[in-house]
């Protein structure tokens, strides 16, 4: 009988998912890291993990390839089974839509909708098998609201928070519960090179987030006391969008 709950973490080298799996393990999970090429922050943030009590295993995979996800994935599937999955991994690929390549558009799309399927379909059985389980899937406010320049990304952040939506409903009776957390902006590397002195306009609370900000919500979704909260979408943005 497993006892520990083990949380895995997709995109957490870095920025939101590195603060998403250390305030996790400071709620007492192990934490089944994600990411897909910085080896050194990935052990870096493993090593805070370790340092608060709590183990790490590092999985290096692209969330949207079905290989590497089945064949990383698999073999540790047969031994435990998480009780939390974070899908955070993605990505922009920023232009107009005129501009917009098709690989912009495929690549866009594919991080963070073939991401959620494939990694959230490696551990929904073993959640229904259980009746118990977390699924939080980290959108954007570019997903409520569209945003110029991100037609590819606010696409696929709309189209996931459409799948937190069905899924949620599909699970539910069996205690798998699914929700969306939805970042505004958020200091972490993917926001490096905007033009912040014309965005704080757009953030009635005047600053950027904090990944901790967003850590900090994922957590409490994943607690007891969000025991009766499915299907919905917790934006996180300093009022940008309401
Ligand atoms: P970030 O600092 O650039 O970190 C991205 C993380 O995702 C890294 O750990 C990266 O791994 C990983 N990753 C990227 N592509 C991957 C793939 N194909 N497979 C596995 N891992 C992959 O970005 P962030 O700002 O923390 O963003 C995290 C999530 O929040 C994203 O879904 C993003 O869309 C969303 N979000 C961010 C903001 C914001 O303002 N920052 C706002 C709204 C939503 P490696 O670096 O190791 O390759």
């Amino acid at each position: 009988m497993q006892k520990q709950k083990i949380a895995l973490v997709t995109g957490a080298s870095k920025g939101i998912g590195a603060a998403i799996a250390l305030v996790l393990a400071r709620e007492g999970y192990d934490i089944w890291l994600n990411y897909r090429s910085d080896h050194a922050a990935a052990e870096n943030v493993c090593r805070q993990i370790e340092e608060q009590g709590r183990s790490c295993r590092l999985l290096c995979f692209d969330v949207a390839d079905p290989t590497s996800v089945k064949d990383v994935l698999g073999p540790y599937l047969e031994e435990e089974s998480p009780h939390v999955l974070v899908n955070n991994a993605g990505f922009a690929k920023d232009t107009l839509m005129v501009w917009m390549g098709e690989s912009e558009w495929n690549d866009v799309l594919s991080v963070h909708l073939d991401g959620f399927f494939l990694v959230t379909k490696q551990l929904l059985v073993g959640m229904l098998k259980k009746k118990e389980g977390r699924i939080i899937n980290i959108a954007s406010t570019s997903g409520q609201s569209g945003m110029p320049g991100q037609v590819n990304y606010s696409a696929a952040k709309a189209g996931l928070i459409g799948a937190t939506k069905a899924l949620a409903a599909e699970t539910s009776k069996r205690n798998v519960l699914v929700n969306a957390v939805s970042p505004g902006f958020i200091e972490t590397e993917m926001i490096d090179g905007l033009p912040i002195d014309r965005i704080l306009p757009m953030i009635p609370m005047g600053r950027i987030g904090r990944p901790s900000e967003v850590a900090e919500v994922v957590a409490f979704l994943c607690s007891e006391k969000a025991s009766y909260i499915t299907g919905q979408v917790i934006s996180v943005n300093g009022g940008a969008y309401m």
